[in-house]
């Protein structure tokens, strides 16, 4: 390993002071992490390319470093997981040099200390290829139990956080995940099924409806369109977007019929909750558009002029 690698690792080690359950991180042949007997783990990782989950230069190295965890964090989130230990491989350009490597990783850190995730380990080559990052997160879901996708129950109400469509505009780099809403949901309610936002809005709703083997009915007027949706330009409506777009980070997830105006009315965080729909026993996806009209919602969003 040449001496610059050795450097980067030394002051990443520097950086990263362990937090439990992080018992030993950077420095040795592999992590350990204590792991209280009976407790559940939860893990997700990611892969991100350069010229394909991101562009450079275009996209600078600490902001592709920040979404590089990010994303991770949002799959824990996703899970009601709280996030202890991050792993993080890099491929680094050989000719971008060290400052490149360390703004990369000045960018995941920042985002790593807001949200107390230990980087524990990784992993460091240099190539002359394109940035490859490959990032890893462990953690601990609330009381114990990950919300999972397959839980959805009919009669359930359907919840959004946030609002959806026109990430690429910025927002699918500079998103905070949303593991502070996924913890307080959990202290409010029993949430059935829940999955984070990345292939668009009606695409991950129905990966909840074929893991649960249920279907839903969605009101179109109730589905909050992000303002970075901006005028209708490319002929596709502003709730199209809302549906399609994708990279939107935000939690989908269904709660029981009872607890759906408990947790509207108990809910104090920023972040709006909008309910968007009913999850039905009928394996069909349909949407009530504002014209009174009802569509199918097909996985891939939806096209209608007059939509939105
Ligand atoms: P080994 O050769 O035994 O795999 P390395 O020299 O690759 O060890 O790594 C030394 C230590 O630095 C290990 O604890 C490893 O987990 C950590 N490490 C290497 N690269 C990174 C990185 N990009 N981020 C975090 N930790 C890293
Ligand atoms: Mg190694």
């Amino acid at each position: 390993m040449p001496r610059d690698e050795f450097q980067f690792i030394d002051r990443l080690r520097q950086r990263t002071p362990f937090r439990p359950p992080v018992r030993l991180g950077i420095g040795d042949d592999a992590a350990v992490l204590d792991h209280p007997a009976g407790t559940v783990e939860v893990v997700t990782t990611d892969l991100l390319m350069e010229g394909v989950d991101f562009l450079w230069p275009q996209t600078s190295a600490a902001l592709i470093g920040r979404k590089s965890l990010a994303v991770n964090l949002s799959d824990l989130a996703a899970m009601a997981a709280r996030p202890t230990a991050a792993f993080v491989s890099l491929a680094l350009p050989r000719q971008r040099g060290r400052q490149f490597a360390d703004e990369l990783m000045d960018g995941l850190l920042a985002l790593a200390d807001e949200f107390e995730v230990t980087l524990a380990g990784g992993d460091t080559n240099s190539w002359d290829g394109p940035l490859v990052v490959s990032v890893t997160v462990l953690g601990t879901p609330s009381r114990n139990q990950p919300v999972l996708r397959s839980g959805a129950k009919p009669g359930d109400w359907i919840f959004v956080t946030g609002a959806c469509g026109g990430s690429l505009a910025g927002r699918h780099l500079t998103f905070t995940p949303r593991l502070t809403e996924a913890a307080r949901l959990t202290e409010l309610v029993a949430l059935h099924a829940m999955i984070d936002i990345s292939d668009g809005l009606a695409a991950d709703l129905h990966h909840i409806l074929d893991e649960s083997g249920v279907g839903a009915v969605l009101n179109a007027a109730a589905i909050p369109i992000h303002a970075d949706v901006g005028p209708l330009t490319d002929g596709r409506s502003r709730l199209d977007h809302a549906l399609g777009d994708g990279e939107d980070f935000e939690l989908l997830f269904t709660v029981a019929v009872e607890d759906g105006p408990r947790l509207l009315s108990a809910w104090d965080l920023a972040t709006p909750l909008s309910q968007i729909g009913t999850i039905t026993s009928d394996r069909r996806c349909r949407m009530y558009c504002v014209d009174g009209s009802v569509v199918d919602l097909p996985p891939l969003g939806w096209s209608h002029p007059l939509g939105g």
